[in-house]
């Protein structure tokens, strides 16, 4: 056995994943000279949720990370990369993007900017757009705002459907991102077809069947817009229900504009996430907290339609597990950086720079109830950011500098 992180950091922890400190091989490469290295595990370093070690190294080998722990402790390897007194972080994992579209609302948002009220039916102007490409431009365009999230941090990231609205629209758009990504979610329900606008059962209908089985053989999870002017509660459960039984998740757009039933809804039936819970009951709050349902909040679109924040402290307070994500969309949410969400709920919602830097990465896997992304110890996918900054604080402290300076995925410096 090598000596690994829990020999080094704390002799009591020997729970897996910490104690798979089996041999390293020579090949293997090692990250050294890190001025504070985030694991997102308790039982290492500062015994923080954050995990965090000082003067530390990082041993990749193949696309996992095989060591963890002090500098001067790691194990020789051929492959040594100086980190130059940097800060590594885990990659991000943004549990809540929509991607696969076409066209932009730059003229909505600059009159909702000059005054106008957000509503929700802009999403029409996208489903027109995003009708009218071809598979080349949306596989185009999603690769677009893949690549500028990767290079602000982002190794994981969860993607939708929703503005399709047709059997053919939506599993295409699926399709299309299934290529990129394991966490695709299915959102027939993101708004009630323009062509179903006088028979909205009709259109509840073709989500829970014909859609449904068209999309499920492509998607993980299934989501709803819950909330008045998309789908009320009743219809949420109809159509959650119908995704479970072709073996896809729920999630849920729950309590963005107004109070409503989507986070009760979504506790009720286990979803891994409740997104957006901008507007939340003492019962709501309670409801998550007892529950494995995460809270995902997403600033960008408070930021983007000047709404109400988010109170993260409340949800923190109360017990619940809270992840933050850039909710990526050309209408409510045109972001796909991390780092400024991370900004701004440490601003605005009561985070500290430690809660806001673990739910963007360990809240996002929990939200997509992964284990193997979100964290930095043995065993775990080698996905990490290096930060040009000592510490991981100046993602807030610093907002808007671009401090991504390399990331790795699966091992690979790919930035
Ligand atoms: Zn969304």
């Amino acid at each position: 056995m090598n000596t690994g992180p829990a020999a080094t950091n704390n002799p009591a922890a020997s729970s897996a994943p910490t104690s798979a400190n089996s041999a390293v091989a020579k090949t293997a490469t090692a990250i050294v000279n890190i001025a504070s290295l985030v694991t997102n595990d308790p039982s290492l370093g500062d015994h923080t949720p954050l995990g965090l070690i000082q003067d530390a190294a990082v041993v990749i080998d193949g696309d996992r990370v095989v060591w963890v722990g002090e500098s001067s402790k790691a194990p020789a390897t051929d492959n040594r990369v100086d980190a130059g007194g940097r800060a590594v972080i885990p990659g991000f994992v943004d549990s809540h993007s929509h991607l696969v579209f076409a066209g932009d609302r730059t003229a909505e948002f600059n009159a909702r900017m000059s005054g106008e009220a957000y509503k929700a039916g802009g999403i029409r102007t996208t489903v027109a757009a995003t009708r009218a490409a071809s598979d080349e431009d949306l596989e185009r365009n999603l690769t677009r705002y893949l690549d500028e999230a990767l290079r602000q941090g982002t190794t994981t990231f969860e993607t939708k459907s929703g503005y399709g609205l047709t059997v053919e629209d939506e599993a295409r758009a699926l399709r299309i991102a299934a290529a990129h990504t394991d966490e695709v979610t299915y959102l027939g329900a993101h708004i009630v077809s323009p062509d179903y606008a006088d028979d909205p059962a009709a259109y509840v209908d073709l989500v829970t069947g014909g859609m449904l089985d068209a999309c499920a053989p492509y998607a993980r999870w299934i989501d709803v817009f819950c909330e008045k002017g998309a789908f009320d509660g009743d219809q949420a459960r109809a159509i959650l229900a119908a995704g479970k039984v072709k073996g896809l998740h729920p999630r849920v757009h729950a309590n963005q504009l107004t109070y409503g039933p989507g986070v009760q809804l979504a506790v009720e039936l286990d979803a891994a996430s409740a997104d957006h819970c901008t507007h939340l009951t003492d019962e709501d709050v309670d409801a998550l907290a007892n529950s494995s349902t995460v809270a995902t909040l997403l600033p960008g679109a408070e930021f983007s339609t000047r709404a109400q924040w988010p109170n993260a402290r409340r949800l923190l307070d109360a017990g619940a597990t809270v992840a933050l994500s850039t909710d990526c969309n050309p209408g409510s949410s045109f972001t796909s950086s991390v780092p400024f969400c991370i900004a701004l709920a440490v601003r605005d919602m009561g985070m500290t720079p430690n809660e806001a830097l673990w739910s963007a990465t360990a809240g996002g896997a929990a939200a997509l109830r992964r284990t193997d992304v979100g964290r930095l110890t043995p065993g775990a996918r080698a996905d990490l950011t290096v930060l040009d900054a000592p510490s991981h604080v100046h993602l807030a402290y610093r907002p808007g500098v671009p401090l991504v300076t390399e990331v790795w995925r699966k091992g690979v410096r790919v930035v």
